[in-house]
C-alpha cells in the first residue's frame, strides 16, 4: 500500500479529507446493511433533528502504525460502548457495540494510505457520529438516523516540544449534576464555545470547570478530564457522574497501578486542594496527557512545581508507557490494542 504524500510531521488538527467512509442508516425500526461510500458529504431535510434540536453525538479515537508495523486502534470496545450510552441518554437507537467496531475497522482499512507511518508522530482520527437525520419540528426524537464512520490524518500534539499550559477557573458551567455531561454529545460542546473563546481572548489555554452545584470541586475541561499527581506520588482523578468518561484517563490509572506501581485515588477532588499537588496534566485522545503548569483562579495563581517548561516527572512516566503501549513497545494489557492490519 503506497502511503498519500503528506507531510506527517507537519500536519496540524484539521479535517483533511480522506477517501471512504461509513454510512448507514436507521429507519422504520432497523439499521441498513451499510457500507463504505467516496461522497464526503452528507444530505439531509433542511428540518433534521440534529438541526433543529441538535440530537447528535460522537466518538474520537485513533489509528496508527505500531512499532512493528501494524495498524492498530486503541480499546475501541471502549468506544462502543461509550457512544451506545450517549445514544440511550438522547433517545437515539444504538448501533450495536460490535458492528460500531467493524464499522471503524472497515473505515480505518480503507483509509490505509492515510495512516501516518511509525515514528511520525501523527495519527489517524477516526470520527463515528450518529445523528437525527429525518424531518422533526414538534420536540420529538426522530424517527430515523444516520450513523457515520470519517477518518482525517492529523499530526503530532506536541510538535515543537512540550509546552505546559495555563488553564483557568471557569465562570461558566459545563455541565448539570444531572445533566449531559457524562455522555459525548454535541451539544456539550456548543455550550463550550463561548467559554474556550473567553478564555483565549484573555490568554488562556484551556478553562477547568468546576461542578456547577457547589463549584467547590474540579470536574474537567471541555474536552479533557484531569490527573493530578500528589507530592507523594500519589495519581488522583476526579470522581464525578458530570464528567466524561474518558478512555485515556481511565487507561493511565491502570497505567500508574499495574506498570508503575503507583498508588491511585478516583475521588471527589476539592479546588482547595489543587494547590497542593505537584503535578496536572489533561487527558484525552488527542494529546493522551498535556500537562498544566499554571492554574489561574481569579487572578491567584497556583504554579505547579512540574513548572512551564516540561512534564513533571510522574506525568512523564505515564505519558511513555501508554504511548509505549500504544505504538507496541511495551506489551498490552490484554484486549487493548485491535489490531486492524
Ligand atoms: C472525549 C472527551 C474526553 C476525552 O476522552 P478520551 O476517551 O480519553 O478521548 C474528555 N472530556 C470530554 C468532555 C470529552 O468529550
Amino acid at each position: 500500500m503506497e502511503k498519500k504524500n503528506i507531510d506527517w510531521a507537519n500536519l496540524g488538527f484539521g479535517y483533511v479529507q480522506t477517501d471512504k467512509r461509513f454510512v448507514t442508516n436507521y429507519k422504520d425500526g432497523a439499521w441498513d446493511e451499510g457500507g463504505l461510500i467516496s461522497d464526503a458529504t452528507v444530505t439531509i431535510t433542511e428540518c433534521a433533528g440534529v438541526l433543529q434540536y441538535a440530537q447528535t453525538c460522537f466518538e474520537g479515537m485513533k489509528a496508527y502504525t505500531t512499532e512493528d508495523g501494524h495498524i492498530v486502534t486503541f480499546r475501541p470496545d471502549l468506544n462502543a460502548e461509550r457512544m451506545e450510552n450517549s445514544c440511550k441518554r438522547l433517545e437515539m437507537p444504538v448501533y450495536p457495540q460490535d458492528k460500531f467496531i467493524d464499522a471503524v475497522v472497515q473505515t480505518v482499512a480503507a483509509n490505509e494510505a492515510y495512516v501516518p507511518p511509525y515514528g511520525s508522530g501523527a495519527t489517524l482520527y477516526v470520527r463515528p457520529y450518529m445523528f437525527g437525520s429525518d424531518a422533526v419540528i414538534g420536540v420529538k426524537p426522530s424517527s430515523e438516523y444516520q450513523f457515520r464512520v470519517f477518518t482525517t490524518p492529523v499530526g503530532p500534539y506536541f510538535k515543537g516540544g512540550v509546552k505546559p499550559l495555563t488553564i483557568r477557573v471557569c465562570d461558566y458551567d459545563r455541565a448539570a449534576p444531572h445533566g449531559t455531561g457524562h455522555i459525548k454529545a454535541g451539544l456539550n460542546y456548543a455550550m463550550s464555545l463561548y467559554a474556550i473563546m473567553d478564555a483565549h481572548r484573555q490568554g488562556y489555554d484551556e478553562n477547568m470547570y468546576l461542578d456547577a452545584a457547589t463549584r467547590t470541586k474540579v470536574e474537567e475541561t471541555g474536552g479533557a478530564n484531569f490527573l493530578f499527581v500528589t507530592k507523594d506520588n500519589k495519581v488522583v482523578t476526579p470522581k464525578s457522574n458530570s464528567i466524561l468518561p474518558s478512555i485515556t484517563r481511565r487507561s493511565l490509572l491502570v497505567v500508574a497501578k499495574e506498570y508503575l506501581g503507583l498508588e491511585v485515588e478516583e475521588r471527589e477532588v476539592f479546588f482547595d486542594e489543587v494547590k497542593d499537588f505537584a503535578e496536572c496534566g489533561l487527558c484525552g485522545t488527542a494529546a493522551v496527557i498535556s500537562p498544566v503548569g499554571k492554574i489561574v483562579d481569579h487572578g491567584k495563581e497556583i504554579c505547579l512545581p512540574s513548572g512551564m517548561s516540561e512534564m513533571g516527572p510522574t506525568t512523564k512516566k505515564l505519558y511513555d508507557t501508554l504511548t509505549g503501549i500504544q505504538m507496541g513497545r511495551i506489551e498490552a494489557p490484554k484486549g487493548w490494542i485491535k489490531v486492524i492490519k
